[in-house]
């Protein structure tokens, strides 16, 4: 932070700080299979290339998904990536949310509106995409899964979780969180200490295309989160460091405090689909989602 490196010394820093993480957490061992989930944004864009430097590409696998959002398919960034991955000798599945689970987001917005219901569509697609990379790493018998979340992201969530009061959501964003069931595959977030600004410079220092168009559904984001981010922007460039301290401070402070969580039982499966569900529930909010709508019976 606030050091003038130059390009290699640069991009050598964030592979480092990487390393030091996985290494610290040891979120992956170096004989395990990792899918990436990658959606062609600059992030997603680092950590295939940031994973394909410090890791065997041969035991890596890209999964991209396509939402299904009238005018937001982005075939031009899916070619990109699908070049990257090529050029990077890593299998790369690319599939639809509709092959994966069921219904694009929007046939989902759609039936929503002919029941005249209001449900963000960004809460089917977080949901939908979660149990799709989730389903399609099972079958690849991967490891981990792989996620480009950045530093922005883990402070923004930490701080959600505890305005929420949300603990056992907390626990989960931390690095040794709780496996509450054996059905999924265990998530590792490689970027959580790179700030956003470094996956941007770092992408365009490898050639990323950066893209203007945002997804119609953006508006939707919710509310608490958008105004997390902002004020914890306005706070970075008051204090540069603040994300930095507050994510490290939070690992630091929760690294004794998550190991309760490991003794919850296994979670319950979902009456309908099997996969996993909430304590309280009896059936999964994926399943709950596609009844409101009308998609499942
Ligand atoms: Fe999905 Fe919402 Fe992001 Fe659009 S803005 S891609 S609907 S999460
Ligand atoms: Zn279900």
């Amino acid at each position: 932070m606030n050091r003038a490196l130059c390009r290699k010394c640069f991009i050598d820093n964030i592979l480092e700080r990487v390393e030091s993480e996985i290494k610290k957490y040891n979120l992956i061992k170096p004989n395990e299979c990792v899918l990436l989930a990658i959606s062609g944004g600059k992030d997603s864009f680092t950590l295939l290339d940031v994973m394909a430097k410090i890791h065997n590409p041969n035991k890596l696998i890209a999964l991209t998904l396509i939402e299904g959002i009238e005018g937001y398919n982005r075939a031009d960034v899916l070619e990109f990536m699908k070049s990257k991955t090529r050029e990077l000798g890593i299998d790369h599945i690319v599939l639809t949310l509709k092959e994966a689970v069921g219904a694009t987001v929007d046939e989902f917005v759609k039936n929503m509106m002919l029941r005249n219901i209001r449900i963000p569509p960004c809460t089917y697609c977080g949901i939908a995409r979660r149990r799709a990379i989730n389903k399609v790493a099972r079958e690849q018998n991967a490891d981990k899964v792989a996620t480009a979340h950045v530093l922005d992201d883990e402070a923004q969530t930490y701080v959600m979780n505890i305005l929420r009061g949300d603990i056992t959501r907390l626990v989960q964003v931390h690095p040794r969180g709780p496996w509450l069931s054996k059905l999924f595959v265990r998530k590792v977030k490689p970027l959580r200490k790179i700030y956003e600004r470094e996956t941007a410079l770092y992408a365009y220092f490898h050639g990323y295309k950066f893209q203007e168009r945002e997804c119609p559904y953006i508006i939707h984001i919710p509310t608490l989160r958008a105004r997390i981010r902002d004020y914890l922007y306005r706070l970075e460039l008051e204090k540069p460091g603040s994300l930095l301290n507050l994510v490290e401070s939070l690992d630091e402070a929760l690294n004794e405090y998550v190991k309760k969580y490991y003794e919850l039982p296994e979670l319950p499966r979902c009456k309908i689909c099997g996969e996993p569900t909430s304590y309280n529930r009896e059936i999964c909010k994926f399943c709950e989602l596609l009844m409101s709508v009308g998609l499942i019976k």
